[in-house]
């Protein structure tokens, strides 16, 4: 096919021939391939007909309670680093029960607080860091909670921020991914989540709200982050009430099809059993089960599982660190990003402020990427500088392929945005 596309070497001539191309690539949510749901393609069929018993409970009848089968709550307390007595384990989506504890706590309160959280002489705040999950954002907002940001670093949230905050009483927590968070991969050391379970609020019920949502998503065999016990070291630290880490099976097994769950003190998961027992009779015990039994007979439980997820997304982790570097240099003229050792996604900062230029660019050439914004409050970067990339769920080739768009996409937006200063 011929095209009246400008020829030359121009980044514009290139981007031109890029559109050409007509891609149709998403690099935009963090979304399991099909190969990683194949992995768990065993779940579907697990349960043979009349294998619905968990011991003595009928899992397909009401009785068992909110707080998930026993068996359920073991496997998911040992993935915690908690006993079964320090877990709830809940339907699909760990959204949702934080979701659940949020409202709980707006309605009616945590254990410890002197009153409804929708009760106070002013909007609750929540401490989030950023660059951070735009669900959590979505969440929080919804909810009516004041965001305040502070920076994720390396190691951890800005704990110096965090303590400054915390004098203000409205300031009931904080929101945070504990290990390889989205979007930049980083996790907390067992230094920074001590200060955090220690830390001096003015609220008395000032909460750890920690989603553990990659407590296990290492890419590598022998360079891992080792994640945290925040019930644990809270309570060390005389606040047995102050942690509540979630996570899920969504990255594990089926995104759309898994188990949330849920960890904190006993106390804790008394108090919000009843408060679960009033709107619903329990989770789904079959898909509990299932679970269950998928984990007792695949090789090496839920790590054998874990690295050959890891087997299908360290290559295309490598391919988005090799496209970047050979296309833009690794010296941050164009753009700075991390290389994480786990989770779903890359977190990438433009050297100029052009985010948005950038996937802008990128959709009218057919790459998705997650809209520039989305990992600050409110959709708005005000550096505009953040894109967060998700490579997990097209082939490596693709994301190759996306990449290339992208680093060119960083390259004009670049040119024209000196251009405009000139
Ligand atoms: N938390 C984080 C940090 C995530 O990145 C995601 C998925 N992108 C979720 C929660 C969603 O988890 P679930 O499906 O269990 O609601």
């Amino acid at each position: 096919m011929t095209t009246s596309h400008p020829t030359g070497n121009s980044t514009q001539a290139q981007y031109d021939a890029l559109k050409a191309k007509n891609l149709k690539l998403n690099m935009q949510r963090g979304q399991p391939s099909d190969a990683d749901f194949d992995l768990s393609n065993g779940l579907l069929t697990i349960l043979g007909e009349g294998e619905y018993m968990a011991g003595k409970l009928d899992t397909r009848n009401y009785p068992g309670g909110v707080q998930g089968l026993p068996e359920a709550r073991e496997l998911f307390g040992k993935y915690l680093d908690v006993k079964a007595a320090n877990t709830i384990v809940w339907n699909n989506a760990s959204l949702e029960l934080q979701g659940f504890v949020l409202t709980a706590a707006l309605l009616h309160g945590l254990k410890g607080s002197p009153k409804p959280w929708i009760r106070l002489e002013g909007k609750p705040k929540m401490i989030v860091t950023v660059p951070g999950y735009d669900r959590h954002f979505l969440l929080l907002e919804t909810l009516g909670f004041e965001l305040l940001t502070v920076e994720m670093q390396d190691d951890g949230p800005d704990v110096d921020a965090i303590e400054k905050l915390v004098s203000d009483e409205l300031v009931k927590g904080l929101l945070f991914v504990p290990t390889y968070s989205n979007p930049g991969g980083e996790s907390i050391s067992a230094a920074k989540a001590q200060r955090l379970a220690g830390l001096k609020a003015a609220a008395p019920d000032f909460t750890i709200f920690a989603d553990d949502a990659y407590r296990v998503h290492h890419l590598f065999e022998d360079d891992r982050d080792l994640p945290v016990n925040l019930v644990q070291l809270c309570a060390e630290a005389g606040h047995p009430d102050r942690a509540v880490v979630f996570a899920s099976t969504s990255k594990i097994t089926l995104a759309g099809a898994g188990l949330g769950f849920m960890a904190s003190s006993e106390a804790n998961i008394t108090y919000l059993s009843k408060l679960l027992n009033a709107q619903s009779i329990g989770p789904n015990k079959v898909e509990q089960l299932r679970h269950v039994k998928f984990f007792e007979q695949y090789p090496g439980g839920v790590e054998g599982l874990m690295r050959r997820h890891a087997a299908l997304l360290a290559p295309k982790f490598q391919a988005v660190h090799d496209v970047l570097s050979a296309e833009l240099g690794e010296g941050g003229q164009y753009a700075s990003w991390k290389s994480p050792k786990g989770g779903y996604f890359v977190s990438l900062d433009t050297a100029l402020p052009v985010a948005e230029r950038v996937v802008e660019l990128a959709e009218q050439a057919g790459v998705s990427l997650t809209p520039a914004g989305a990992t600050y409050p409110g959709g708005k970067d005000p550096h505009n500088r953040n894109i967060r990339l998700s490579p997990s769920r097209p082939p490596v080739a693709e994301v190759r392929e996306a990449m290339q768009a992208v680093a060119l996409c960083i390259k004009l937006a670049s040119e024209e945005y000196r251009a405009q200063q000139a």
